[in-house]
């Protein structure tokens, strides 16, 4: 009977490792410790054993119980809390939520401007190139009537890389580069980086420009004026008179800095455009004889204009923001709002 008792207790150890879910659990509960399991079966023998073995035996038979019981227990405590935890697991997805959205990126600022003037002289009819940020002097200077030594060189706060290459302080070098390559007529906006040793309020070492200019036969002033003030009208949403001052550009003549009416004020005088109504937005004139003779056009029956406009200039006006260093502080609450 002993050897009975202890390869029963073997036998439920191992059965008792196998199982994996409550059913399981029940049946060996009923197979190993019912009222007619196995267990009891084998106490109906205790009468059979001699009478000095019987305590003995019988010790022997509760302990085993026990173990068989504790073993019971714990296998019953272990499948119950993993049921317990995969319950849990399954209620913690709540289909009710609203789903998580992933953090959507935008474009710069800068870049919506610069899309948003490209886009206006495109419906326009010209066509857009982009031209190298390292520079030749020859494109960024000499083509563009700007020999060494000229005075108009100090304005330009120029990076130099070599004696002859530097980065580009304007995106007209894009004139010379595609007059050069093609026939009028032309009709074209170059946008870009330029890059001036210069950092301020208003200044930052890297900005970016537009540069449009238009060649063919018979083209005005006139023209020039209408082109920008469809511009202007687009780009601000509203009707601003425009004012063309007189000013100097070596690769045009005559030249002129545009204004626009005040976009804060409407021109009564504000201190944006420091009381005078009007703000100046880009700089502009027909492009100078000199130039088309380098580039091997007859100015004689030729003729047109340039005009160059910095975005973030634009983007200041058009938003109102006085700091152009906001635009490159990185800053995503600024950033967020455009
Ligand atoms: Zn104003």
């Amino acid at each position: 009977m002993e050897q009975k008792l202890l390869s029963l207790q073997d036998e439920a150890g191992k059965n008792l490792d196998q199982l994996v879910d409550a059913g399981q659990l029940e049946d060996f509960r009923i197979r190993y410790l019912g009222r007619k399991g196995l267990f009891s079966t084998i106490m109906r023998e205790l009468g059979a054993v001699d009478q000095e073995e019987r305590p003995r035996v019988g010790q022997l038979a509760n302990t085993i119980k026990e173990e068989i019981e504790k073993l019971f227990d714990e296998k019953k405590a272990l499948l119950g809390s993993s049921a317990q935890s995969g319950a849990k697991g399954a209620s913690s997805i709540d289909l009710s939520l609203p789903g998580r959205y992933p953090e959507r990126g935008r474009l710069h600022p800068v870049t919506q401007i610069m899309n948003e003037v490209c886009s206006i002289f495109e419906a326009m009819g010209f066509s857009v190139a982009e031209g190298p940020d390292v520079e030749q002097d020859h494109y960024n200077f000499e083509a563009l009537n700007i020999p060494a030594h000229h005075p108009a060189r100090d304005m330009h706060d120029t990076f130099y890389v070599s004696d002859s290459i530097l980065l580009r302080t304007h995106t007209s070098p894009m004139q010379a580069r595609i007059m050069e390559s093609q026939q009028p007529p032309l009709r074209v906006i170059a946008p870009g980086k330029v890059y001036r040793c210069d950092s301020d309020i208003t200044h930052t070492p890297m900005f970016h420009q537009v540069e449009g200019f238009l060649v063919d036969t018979k083209v005005s002033f006139a023209d020039l004026k209408g082109i920008l003030t469809v511009f202007t009208q687009k780009m601000f949403d509203k009707d601003l008179p425009l004012r063309f001052r007189p000013s100097f550009f070596p690769f045009t003549e005559p030249s002129a800095e545009v204004d626009i009416a005040c976009v804060i004020c409407g021109g009564s005088g504000c201190r944006v455009c420091k009381q005078t109504g009007w703000l100046e937005i880009l700089g502009a004139g027909m492009i100078d004889p000199e130039v088309f003779k380098m580039v091997g056009y007859d100015p004689e029956i030729y003729s047109g204009f340039a005009f160059g406009l910095g975005i973030e200039r634009i983007a200041m006006l058009k938003y109102g923001i006085n700091d152009i260093r906001l635009y490159y502080e990185n800053d995503l609450r600024f950033l967020a709002q455009f």
